[in-house]
């Protein structure tokens, strides 16, 4: 048994190390920083729980990972355009929030320790060559950045919410958004196009937030970064398995992508452990989940300028809005129907989307 060798120690590729690790191979992790989750500096970000009848949580420990870090459910989100508020609550969890750096309670702080106990070998501050790996988890192609997230995080007083902004004003093509869990706070904005007017979208995303709550923010740090997924993703060249975003992995519509780090990570060693293909794993557990999210940011960036509220809201009021938001995810007919013009618009704004 020869050790699977993984370049990058983010959620991918910790997800396919502990898997491999505790069905008994011997894993070595190369991570080019001096410790996991340099990428971010104590953002919140959501781990999505409206894609699937089942909770995340489920998925977590089918792959065999436990919740050893900060990892807070809200069921309850307010949407507002500055003017009008609405909050929506239903009781299951929309979405569980993790804190992502190098802080001991960080997603990727709780991922290493559980790959350290599995017996991971991790190797900071190197660099592994993609030809050298046979999983390949290095994160977000440099070369198609599509989104920027730009904001701060910060102590406070405030209690726990989540308030979500989805109008162009607050972020164009995307959105802002307020998170607060146990006196920590993160306020950004979400841009998909004109990535350099991010400061501007982030004041409006701050006096957005100042007419909802009187917002008492100290200790202010900066955070954010960039990001890419495509519309056809890359499993396999050869011996060397894709995971996360360096497959090209992440919901178009609003950018989520660390489930489907965790998952694909997953797979990849499954198909390792039961020597089956992983395209074919990868392709069924994202192929039409991918293409229907392409169909969802075309419907989404339809509707800009203000209009998506009035999307968000009909979701909220629906009699089941998690039946609602899981249709989105299941290339149904109407989505079909759409794909080939989604597919011509998105090319046609990012003509080297389509492949890697
Ligand atoms: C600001 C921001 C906010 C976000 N918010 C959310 C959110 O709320 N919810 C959500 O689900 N997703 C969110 N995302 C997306 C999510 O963070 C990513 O999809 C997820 O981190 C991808 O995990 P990964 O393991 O593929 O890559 P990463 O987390 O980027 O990990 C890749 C690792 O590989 C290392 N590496 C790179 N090249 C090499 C090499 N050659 N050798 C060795 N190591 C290497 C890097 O240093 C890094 O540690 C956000 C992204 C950004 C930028």
């Amino acid at each position: 048994m020869h050790a699977i060798r993984i370049a990058g120690a983010g959620p991918s590729g910790l997800a396919a190390a502990i898997t491999l690790a505790k069905a008994g191979w011997p894993v070595e992790v190369f991570e080019r920083n001096a410790d996991v989750g340099m990428r971010f500096s104590g953002d919140l970000q959501g781990l999505e729980n409206w894609s699937t009848k089942h909770d995340v949580l489920t998925d977590l420990s089918t792959f065999g990972l436990e919740v050893n870090f900060l990892c807070v459910p809200f069921s309850a989100v307010t949407v507002t355009d500055g003017v009008n508020q609405e909050t929506y609550d239903r009781g299951r969890p929309l979405f569980y929030l993790v804190k992502r750096g190098s802080m001991a309670d960080s997603i990727d702080q709780g991922l290493k320790r559980q790959a350290l106990a599995a017996g991971v070998n991790i190797h900071f501050s190197t660099k592994l060559e993609s030809q050298d790996a046979d999983i390949i988890a290095t994160g977000p192609l440099t070369d198609r950045l599509n989104w920027v997230d730009q904001g701060i995080v910060f102590d406070t007083n405030l209690p726990d919410m989540a308030v979500a902004m989805p109008h162009d004003e607050a972020g164009i093509g995307g959105y802002g958004y307020l998170l607060i869990t146990r006196g920590y706070g993160c306020l950004c904005t979400v841009l998909f196009y004109d990535l350099a007017r991010a400061n501007e979208c982030f004041e409006n995303v701050k006096l957005t937030s100042a007419k909802l709550v009187n917002l008492d923010i100290r200790n202010e740090r900066r955070v954010g970064g960039t990001a890419s997924f495509t519309i056809k993703n890359r499993w396999e060249n050869g011996p060397h398995r894709f995971v996360g975003e360096a497959a090209g992995l992440q919901d178009p519509l609003w950018g989520f992508g660390i489930r489907y780090a965790l998952w694909s990570g997953y797979l990849a060693a499954q198909s390792i452990i039961q020597q089956r293909s992983y395209a074919q794993l990868a392709q069924k557990a994202f192929g039409n989940r991918n293409r229907a999210g392409v169909v969802n940011r075309y419907l989404w960036e339809k509707f800009r300028h203000r209009r998506n509220e009035r999307v968000v809201q009909r979701i909220g009021r629906s009699a089941d809005p998690f039946a609602t938001l899981r249709s989105f995810y299941n290339f149904n007919l109407l989505q079909r129907l759409l794909y080939p013009a989604a597919k011509r618009k998105f090319l046609d704004k990012y003509p080297r989307l389509e492949s890697i």
